[in-house]
């Protein structure tokens, strides 16, 4: 097989599970190769029953010294067995699988694997795998892969698919230069993606993890080379003079700029009046006032005639922004429009007709902003919002889309000011690190499961003081595909928990957009007092009337994520609190996330996170999906990052040495990384 062959090729991917991959946007080999496992399955050794901890995968080596009891619940059928080893015993539990009264034998020992689950206080083995000596052998010390998952597509259906993919693909090309595999200790990449997937031990996941890692970087990189042409050369079509309905809109608003916003305004006036394409980064913090920067530079672009454009990565930002732009600019008399993906084709195309005949001032969107469709009669400027969570390809899309107008991103990424000019190479940048005054710290507390009814008396009270409450659903482990029933789930029990009167919903990834925006819009509203929800409401979303975030299973996010999350409260004047449970309370556990209980402050979380997360520890920890790399995290791998650097800094006049032979394999892969654009 070859990289770029279907899916379909492979022995046992029929129409049915084809589609299936396609969900996971998996169409060709090369695309499954390239789905990394989210985390691995380590198998550790035999130990004591008396080892036993909630939550922990355990394996225990035990005799059957009772006969298995089958009852059944409802249509459900239930297997349980008791175990002993030399000095305790544990009962195992399965469902639906009567046959296990047949397989098990009196007086016989096995070795069974299973996670530790507490049933009313009495630890018990759920679901424990039985495996024979010959097949524990062969799996101790090795490291299963872990996919993430979509209904109907198990984890063995993608290993099985992997592993004859790497068998019959032909993986010999190397896009990476043979001279810098060399100097930067890279393993080949056909070795990499087989040992990425199935590790003979940690050491070969680390270094597989590497070299790909060192790709995601090098590309990166090369395409900020690319796009850094653009810097500071082009005269600007849009002359910018007046900021007269700035300074109205800045008397109106119910507070003043802090230092920081007025030195960040300072900087874009200064740029979008100088003759030349502005192109500058915003940074600030979570909560940091952002928001009325772009609405400043927005208006002064409308008010010396031309049109400007906002770009967020979420319909649910979108529709916040609009609110946010009519409350402050209709009383300026500048037309605002949504475009959202939930519009009729007819809906949107009267916003077409609208943007093109300049009918509108600003227009807010997602990505689909910049789609064919979309024509600007003047756009001067574009804003993009929680830019970290664009990738390369928006970027680039970004910069050769229309006039060269002017060019605004901005970022809530706590990362030093160094790494900030290396990751947005081709802007200036803004800091504002100063909070608005009259904001009390968000309250914090790291707590075990065990704490959970007193949470829930907590959020209760917030919720009677008029409150409301963000609730992050735990991820369960094999169902993380399935987000959606989790959350559905957890919203259910949730109802049994708290008092009746309390109006709680949820929100999901996988809902439909106009679902979404409903339930956000009830949220603002005040409608429903507690949601909860997967990650999807980690982005920019500001309700002020909220004031605890409740985030379970919190041990699996990286910092970085936790504190964006926590961003999310804190926003108003009342007290907010910050409750992150965790589902295992081990000393390494417990003092990395003390970090987010003893700081509020971005930038030192993100290097405390770096400094205690040890070179194995990515296994299993949630990245924050930074600017859109598969494995790469700018905090964990900043050194990796500095090769891939120097590496790319060796072809920085790209193009012409591209055109060399040698090159063309690499040629490709950046063309492709950067959506076929070439600026
Ligand atoms: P972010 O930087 O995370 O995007 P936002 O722009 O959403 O933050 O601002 C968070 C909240 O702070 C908003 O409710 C906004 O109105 C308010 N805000 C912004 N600037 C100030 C300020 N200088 N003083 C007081 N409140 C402010
Ligand atoms: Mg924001």
């Amino acid at each position: 097989m070859e990289l770029n062959d279907s899916i379909r090729n492979i022995k046992g991917i029929g129409k049915k599970s084809e589609k299936l991959f396609n969900k996971l946007e998996i169409n060709t080999v090369e695309e499954l190769l390239c789905f990394y496992p989210r985390e691995y399955d380590i198998f550790g050794e035999i130990e004591p029953i008396a080892s036993a901890s909630e939550g922990k995968v355990l394996i225990v080596e035990v005799c059957l010294k009772e006969r298995p009891k089958l009852t059944t619940a409802g249509n459900l059928k239930i297997v349980k067995a008791n175990f002993k080893d030399a000095q305790k015993s544990i009962t195992a539990v399965w469902f639906n699988m009567p046959f296990m009264m047949k397989m098990l034998h009196m007086g016989t020992y096995y070795i069974l694997r299973g996670r530790v689950t507490n049933r009313n206080g009495l630890l018990e083995l759920n679901q424990p795998k039985i495996l024979s000596k010959q097949e524990y052998a062969a799996l101790t010390g090795k490291m299963q892969p872990k996919y993430h998952l979509t209904a109907g597509l198990t984890n063995n259906a993608i290993i099985k698919a992997m592993s004859l993919s790497i068998k019959e693909t032909n993986l010999n090309g190397d896009f990476l230069p043979a001279n810098i595999r060399k100097e930067f200790n890279l393993m080949a990449w056909k070795n990499a993606i087989s040992a990425i997937h199935f590790p003979k031990n940690q050491n070969e996941c680390i270094q597989a993890r590497r070299r790909l890692v060192f790709d995601e970087f090098f590309f990166f990189m090369l395409a900020i080379e690319q796009l850094k042409k653009t810097k500071h050369q082009t005269v600007s079509k849009y002359i910018i003079k007046k900021d007269e309905k700035v300074l109205e809109l800045e008397k109106l608003l119910p507070y003043k700029l802090t230092l920081a916003q007025k030195k960040a305004w300072c900087e874009i006036k200064e740029n979008m009046c100088s003759g030349k394409v502005m192109n500058r980064l915003i940074q600030g913090d979570v909560g940091s006032g952002k928001t009325i920067i772009a609405v400043f530079a927005l208006l002064m672009a409308v008010e010396n005639g031309y049109q400007g454009a906002i770009m967020v990565p979420t319909e649910v930002l979108a529709i916040q922004h609009y609110e946010t732009f009519k409350t402050l600019l209709d009383k300026l008399g500048i037309k605002i429009g949504l475009l959202s993906g939930s519009m009729t084709p007819k809906q949107k195309r009267n916003i077409y007709e609208q943007i093109k005949n300049h009918e509108l001032d600003i227009i807010i969107g997602t990505h689909t902003l910049i789609q064919e469709k979309m024509e600007f009669n003047c756009l001067g400027l574009v804003v993009t919002d929680e830019q970290h969570r664009f990738g390369v390809k928006q970027r680039a899309a970004l910069y050769s889309k229309g006039n060269e107008p002017h060019m605004l991103v901005m970022s809530a990424t706590p990362i030093p000011r160094t790494l900030a000019i290396i990751l947005y190479g081709e802007l200036d940048i803004s800091v504002i690190d100063v909070m608005p005054e009259g904001r009390l710290p968000v309250k914090n507390c790291v707590v075990g499961t065990n704490y959970r009814t007193q949470a829930y008396k907590f959020i209760e009270k917030e919720v009677l003081a008029g409150h409301q409450v963000y609730i992050i659903c735990p991820m369960v482990d094999e169902s993380e595909g399935v987000e959606a029933e989790n959350v559905i789930d957890y919203t259910s029990m949730l109802h049994q928990k708290l008092h009746s009167e309390i109006r709680i919903s949820y929100l999901h990834g996988k809902m439909k957009s106009a679902q979404k925006n409903e339930i956000m819009e009830s949220f603002v509203e005040h409608k429903i007092d507690v949601l909860v929800s997967t990650t999807v409401i980690e982005v920019g979303i500001n309700v002020p009337n909220a004031t605890v975030m409740m985030i379970e299973n919190s041990e699996r996010f990286g910092l970085a994520q936790l504190h964006q999350l926590r961003g999310r409260v804190g926003r108003g004047k009342s007290q907010s609190y910050c409750i992150f449970m965790t589902g295992n309370d081990s000393k390494e556990v417990m003092d990395r996330l003390s970090v987010l209980g003893n700081s509020n402050d971005g930038f030192y979380i993100a290097k405390q996170d770096l400094k205690m997360r040890g070179a194995g520890d990515f296994f299993g920890i949630r990245q924050s999906g930074q600017l859109d790399f598969k494995l790469a995290d700018i905090y964990q791998d900043a050194d990796v990052l500095m090769d891939a650097k120097k590496a790319a800094s060796r072809f920085d006049n790209v193009d012409i040495q591209l055109m060399c032979k040698k090159y063309s394999g690499l040629k490709e892969k950046l063309m492709s990384y950067m959506g076929g654009i070439f600026l």
